[in-house]
Formats: structure tokens, C-alpha cells, sequence
């Protein structure tokens, strides 16, 4: 791989260059295309100083490559193998055997280098424009005469006549114009811009003629109106049972870690139930997920009837009750808190199992409950209906990934071929695909890659 790092550029600024593939992103699907069908005549540009930025990000650095429940993983992890990397799973979640996402982008890098392809860093794509296949550009009236006038003094002066006839698109950064036969658009999607994905994919795609479903940042937390720091909860994690609801309507339900933090919830299951929290159309950001709750069940291993009878011989045991009704001692506040938190605590974080007896003092005050069975029936209430509500999502420089992109109906997904623009090709988080957590994207951007290269190979 002849990599032109900013301090030693191969090319001079204002020359023009010509590439029979170009590949705009130097990330997962690109790197992973580059390393089956790339040689050197093929071109990553990438506009960060360095390749592959969210695959060392994900997985917290493990990198989570894809997951054994997905049909095709086996070929993933092929061409993985083919280059050199072994992988394991840990209840089908796949990564590196290192665990190291450093060794995901270092194969590639090696695949990359044997197979002579070119990086160009720091290169930022701006414009993209499909040069009608003419032999001089006669035939290009709809294009921008000053541009025009560009391509054509450019190229003639730059490219010889021989590779004139192969130029399908100028592809433009702000240094240079590069030029090229075919073109694949692997800029990922518009979630941490930091990591160099700013939706500048989605602007080309939509220039080039393709349609772009809506954008929506997902696996993200989710934020609650209840205040963590007043509920003394902010660093605790506990593993749960989550609900979504909608209006009162089930719509989403994953099991795992949550973590409370200072704006709300965090943690993989509730990423995968951000997924499911739309803002409805006629809403806005301000109380826009007002109909939406979250129930948690913090005691997902037993069922209600197994926790009744639990509590209830702890109670028998426990001295404070005669007999069904309470006895003369508890009337006090603190004390029926106690009991709550005694009953609680080895199922759940101390700390839960106190915001808890004091949500069961409130409704022991509200509605006056006397009864034994009445009182735990209202302790595992609130511990397996936790209830929390959302008042949004945590945007885009936090989510993962992006919902939405390039419509599906306009490529052809054999090839990820467009099926508007001859000779353009989309990989990975740019078409219209979001997946859970566990792999599903990393894979998506694989299989996508992979797609692009066996079809590239058949030209
Ligand atoms: C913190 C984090 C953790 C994650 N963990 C996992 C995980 O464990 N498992 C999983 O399956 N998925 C994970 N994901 C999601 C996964 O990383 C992405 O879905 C995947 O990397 C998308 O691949 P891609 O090739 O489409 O885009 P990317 O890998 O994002 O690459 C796009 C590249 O294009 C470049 N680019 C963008 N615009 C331009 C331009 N105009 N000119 C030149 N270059 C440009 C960018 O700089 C970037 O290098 C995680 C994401 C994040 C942010």
C-alpha cells in the first residue's frame, strides 16, 4: 500500500489523477473491499489521518466483528482467515482472538500494502460529478460550464488520451480532482463525527440522483426526566429486563446491563431499545417522547408468584407482623423502608433497593395500604416495573450508528450496485441499514464490502 501520509504527498496539489477505482472512506467496508479486489490501480481517498477510526472504537476496542445468528457470518470470517486473522465468540458475538480491534486494522492494512493499493489521507472529499463517457466531454451541457472547463483543461493537460475514454466521475477534494472508471462511496454514516463521519455520503448519493431515507441517530442513551444524581444512582449497573413502551404499547424488549448515569440510562440493551424510540412525526424534540416509558424489571430471574412467596416467609419470619394486617409497630416511615431494603437487597444494588422502599412509602401513604399481601405485592411491583421516563435521545456525537441512508430500492444488492448511476457502488453504513448491537453492523459493512468486491472482480 503506497500510503501518502500529508508531509510526503505523492501527488502535487493541482494535479489531476486518474484511478480505475476509487473508493471514498478508508473505513470497515472500504478497507475490507481494498483488501479482496484492489491493486494499484485503486484509490482509497480518506479524510482522516489514519484508516479504519471506527473499527478501533468499536467494541470498547475489541472490536466486535459480527455475530454467529447471522446467516452469512461464516464468509465474513473467512476472508478474515484468508488474511491471516482468527477470531472467537463469546455467546456468538465474534472478535478478534486478540480481542484487540488494533489486529482487525492491522490485517487489513497488510492485505492493503500486499495488494499495492493507495491511500491518500487527509484527502476530504467535497464534490463528486459524473463525467458523461465522451471522448473529449462534448457531450457534458449540463454541467456547470466553469466546471466544465475544469475537467476538461485538467484532464488534458494531466491524463492521456488513452485513459480519457475510462473517465467516469470527477471526484473532487479540496486539494485536487481525482478522477475515475468506477466509484464506491464507503463514507460510513454521520454518528461521531470526530471518527471523520460527517454524512457527506448521504449529500453525494443525493447529487448523484438517490434518495435518502430519513437519518436518525440510534444505539445511543437514552436520556430520563427523572434526575440519577437526586436518585443518588449515577455509576450503577445492574442487569435487567427493559421495556419500551409507546403509549402504553409494548414496542421494543431487550435484556442485559443497564447503566444509570447523569442524564439517564446507558448500556448495550438499552442502545438496541434507542433503535425503536422514533420521534413521532407531529412531535418536536422538546416533549416529543412524552408518550414513551421505560419499565424496568430488576429481578428478571424470578417470577412475580416465586418473589410473592419468597417475601412472604421472610415476612412470616420477621416479627413485625402478627398477623395479615400491620402491625402496631410499623407505622413508622423508616422502619417499613428497612424492610424494603432488607427484602431487596441481595437482589438488587443497595442503592436501587433504597429508591425503591422509598417509592413503596410513597404508595403505602397514597393509597393507605394495610395488608401484608397488599405491601409485597407493591414491592415487586416496583421492583419488576421500574418505571422511568425518556425525554430523548442522546444525539449524534454519541450514537453509534445511523438509521436511514441510501434507499435500498435504488441499489442493486447482489453488487451494491446503484441501479441510477452506471458504475457507482455503495458499501456499508450508507445505505439504509441499522442493526442491533452484537456485530450486526460491523457485518453489515463487511458483507457489503465483500458484495462490492466479487462484483467488481466480474468486470
Ligand atoms: C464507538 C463505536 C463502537 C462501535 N462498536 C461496534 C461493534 O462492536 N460492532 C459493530 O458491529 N459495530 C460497531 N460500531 C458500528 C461500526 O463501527 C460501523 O457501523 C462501521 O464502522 C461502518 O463502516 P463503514 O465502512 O460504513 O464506515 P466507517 O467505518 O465509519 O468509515 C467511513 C470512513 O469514511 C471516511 N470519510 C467520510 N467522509 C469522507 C469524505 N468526504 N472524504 C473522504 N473520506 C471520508 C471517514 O473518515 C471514515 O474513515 C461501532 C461504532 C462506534 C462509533
Amino acid at each position: 500500500m503506497k500510503m501518502n501520509k500529508d508531509n510526503k504527498k505523492k501527488y502535487n496539489e493541482n494535479q489531476s489523477i486518474f484511478k480505475e477505482t476509487i473508493i471514498v472512506g478508508g473505513g470497515a467496508s472500504g478497507l475490507m473491499l481494498a483488501s479482496q479486489v484492489g491493486n494499484e490501480n485503486t484509490l482509497i481517498l480518506e479524510k482522516r489521518d489514519k484508516l479504519g477510526s471506527k473499527i478501533l472504537a468499536s467494541g470498547n476496542g475489541r472490536c466486535n466483528l459480527t455475530n454467529l445468528e447471522i446467516s452469512n457470518s461464516d464468509e465474513i470470517l473467512e476472508a478474515f482467515q484468508n488474511m491471516g486473522l482468527f477470531t472467537k465468540d463469546i455467546n456468538s458475538w465474534v472478535y478478534p482472538l486478540s480481542e484487540d480491534a488494533k489486529d482487525v486494522v492491522r490485517i487489513l492494512k497488510y492485505k492493503l500494502e500486499q495488494n499495492g493499493v493507495e491511500v491518500e489521507f487527509n484527502e476530504a472529499v467535497e464534490k463528486i460529478i459524473v463525467v458523461k463517457q465522451a471522448e473529449n466531454f462534448r457531450d457534458m451541457e449540463d454541467i456547470n460550464p466553469q466546471i466544465l472547463k475544469d475537467v476538461t483543461s485538467q484532464c488534458v493537460k494531466d491524463i492521456n488520451s488513452q485513459t480519457l475514454k475510462d473517465i467516469n466521475f470527477l471526484v473532487a477534494t479540496d486539494k485536487k480532482n481525482f478522477y475515475c472508471k468506477t466509484l464506491v462511496l464507503a463514507t460510513g454514516g454521520k454518528s461521531m463525527s470526530k471518527l471523520g463521519t460527517t454524512g457527506d455520503g448521504y449529500k453525494f448519493a443525493r447529487n448523484l440522483g438517490h434518495s435518502i431515507k430519513p437519518l436518525i441517530p440510534v444505539l445511543t442513551a437514552i436520556e430520563t426526566k427523572e434526575d440519577m444524581e437526586k436518585l443518588s444512582l449515577i455509576g450503577i449497573r445492574q442487569k435487567v429486563k427493559v421495556d419500551l413502551r409507546y403509549k402504553a404499547d409494548l414496542v421494543a424488549s431487550e435484556s442485559g446491563e443497564i447503566q444509570f448515569t447523569k442524564y439517564g440510562l446507558s448500556g448495550i440493551c438499552i442502545f438496541n431499545i434507542s433503535r425503536y424510540m422514533m420521534l413521532p412525526k407531529d412531535k418536536n424534540l422538546k416533549n416529543g417522547f412524552d408518550d414513551y416509558e421505560i419499565s424496568i424489571d430488576l429481578i428478571p430471574e424470578f417470577t412475580f408468584d416465586k418473589l410473592y412467596d419468597i417475601f412472604d416467609k421472610r415476612l412470616s419470619d420477621d416479627l413485625i407482623y402478627k398477623d395479615e394486617t400491620w402491625s402496631s409497630q410499623i407505622n413508622d416511615c423508616k422502619e417499613i423502608e428497612n424492610i424494603v431494603q432488607r427484602l431487596l437487597c441481595s437482589f438488587m444494588k443497595f442503592d436501587i433497593a433504597v429508591q425503591i422502599s422509598k417509592k413503596v412509602i410513597k404508595d403505602i401513604v397514597d393509597n393507605r395500604i394495610v395488608s401484608k399481601a397488599d405491601f409485597i405485592n407493591l414491592i415487586i411491583a416496583n421492583a419488576k416495573e421500574f418505571i422511568l421516563n425518556p425525554k430523548g435521545v442522546k444525539g449524534w456525537e454519541f450514537a453509534q450508528v445511523t438509521k436511514g441512508g441510501v434507499s435500498l430500492d435504488e441499489i442493486n444488492l447482489e453488487a451494491m450496485q446503484s441501479k441510477i448511476v452506471p458504475n457507482l457502488y455503495f458499501a456499508g453504513e450508507i445505505i439504509d441499514f441499522d442493526g442491533a448491537c452484537g456485530g450486526y453492523n460491523l457485518h453489515n459493512a463487511w458483507d457489503t464490502g465483500l458484495k462490492v468486491a466479487k462484483a467488481l472482480k466480474q468486470i
